[in-house]
């Protein structure tokens, strides 16, 4: 019998509702720190030809988020752009026809094919569980559910219907070779993401309401992803925090809807990625900034950027945070050295038959992928010289 999300994920009473503002760039803005970004570092950078830092390698990273910013989209900006909680005006139900109606399973079915067409890695479908909901959004308005019948937002709060009790999860693609240049301004893979999330989550919105129903398209804003996407089926917490999925490992990056469209439940994502991070211990190993715990799952994070009280790895944001700063770029190591971040392919999904069957063998893969030098940066002084790849 497969374990349900609360026996694997279990929650204790510190557990509480995270709020948006005390991400560790949200508590860095409180703090005055500078963004990794800065721009007179970048220069000194630049003339001072460090590999992966050319003026080349920040217009290719940067031009990435071109989509997101340039729709005011963002990373997750709530209500706005293709996040926008109002219909966009793309779609409609005409006048005189009645709003579509279908039993739950035919309406996943349908919205997963239209969110892979539109760019999707994958669509998974859960209930909305409000501990996952921020307490405050970024702009500090408190998040609350009401018997209302569309979304809004105003001076005072963000209203989500409690009509509104189904989510969809939906992962999109981060590519494999370029993140083998991290960690360099050099990685577009993280921006690329940000900029398709916002096409995909904005579309399959329009979609949604073009079939008569209310649809709240986030990116990272409004509610945690990393559950979300677990309890819609799509994969698993890592040692270092990030969604691992069985198809894509952590090259993904994770939108959801919130949506009045009776959506049937995804099954949970088979097991066996817990149990290969226990004896994997690479990303914590790795890490530059040892932000990422060793030895078992806890339910303490080490600061207010965790929400804590859910037993799993907690990743130390504030230092991971620091450690970009300090080299003027995001980092990404740990998705580099990820032994779950490999191009698609039979040799992998052979092995990931037996990390799910054979958990004994987990050790012999943990050896073999060191031994073979998976995740390895690469020379990014020849990252322009090589035709794309594609994954
Ligand atoms: S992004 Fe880098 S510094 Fe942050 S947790 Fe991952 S490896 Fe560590
Ligand atoms: S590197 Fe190993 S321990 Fe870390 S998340 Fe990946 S599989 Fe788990």
């Amino acid at each position: 019998m497969p374990r349900k999300f609360d026996e694997i994920y279990p929650t204790n009473d510190k557990h509480q509702r995270f709020d948006n503002r005390n991400t560790a760039f949200g508590r860095a803005r409180r703090a005055g720190v500078s963004e990794y970004g800065n721009l007179e570092k970048k220069a000194e950078r630049i003339k001072n030809n460090i590999p992966g830092f050319s003026l080349v390698d920040y217009a290719f990273s940067g031009a990435a988020l071109t989509a997101a910013q340039a729709s005011h989209s963002g990373r997750g900006e709530q209500n706005s752009g293709f996040y926008s909680w109002s219909p966009l005006g793309v779609t409609k139900v005409p006048d005189g026809v009645e709003k579509w109606s279908g039993p739950p399973d035919e309406a996943s079915t349908i919205v997963r094919k239209a969110g892979k067409y539109y760019g999707a890695c994958d669509i998974g479908f859960t209930f909305l569980d409000k501990k996952w909901v921020y307490s405050n959004g970024n702009d500090g308005k408190p998040i609350v559910f009401e018997e209302v019948e569309a979304p809004y937002v105003n001076d005072e709060k963000s209203v989500i219907p409690e009509k509104c009790k189904y989510v969809i999860a939906i992962t999109v693609p981060m590519e494999v070779d370029e993140m083998m240049y991290a960690p360099t301004a050099l990685n577009p893979t993280s921006s690329m993401g940000y900029s398709r999330m916002p096409v995909v989550a904005g579309s399959l919105a329009e979609f949604i309401r073009g079939l008569g129903y209310k649809a709240i398209p986030c990116g990272n804003d409004t509610a945690l992803s990393v559950p979300i996407a677990i309890q819609a089926g799509l994969g698993h917490v890592g040692r270092h925090g990030r969604l691992i999925t069985w198809s894509d490992g952590p090259m993904v990056r994770i939108a959801k809807i919130f949506t009045d469209l009776p959506l049937a439940q995804s099954p949970m994502a088979d097991e066996g990625i817990i149990e290969f991070c226990e004896v994997c211990e690479k990303c914590a190993k790795l890490c530059p900034s040892q932000s990422i715990p060793y030895g078992p799952r806890t339910y303490e994070g080490f600061s207010e950027a965790n929400n804590e009280g859910v037993l799993k790895w907690y990743c130390n944001a504030d230092t991971c945070n620091d450690y970009w700063r300090e080299i003027g770029s995001g980092c990404s190591i740990c998705f580099r050295v990820c032994n779950f971040t490999k191009e698609r392919g039979a040799s992998h999904e052979a092995v990931k038959w037996f990390i799910k069957n054979v958990p004994f063998l987990n050790k012999f893969f943990v050896w073999s992928d060191e031994l073979i030098g998976y995740g390895e940066m690469k020379d990014p002084r020849e990252y322009w010289k090589k035709p794309l790849k594609s994954n």
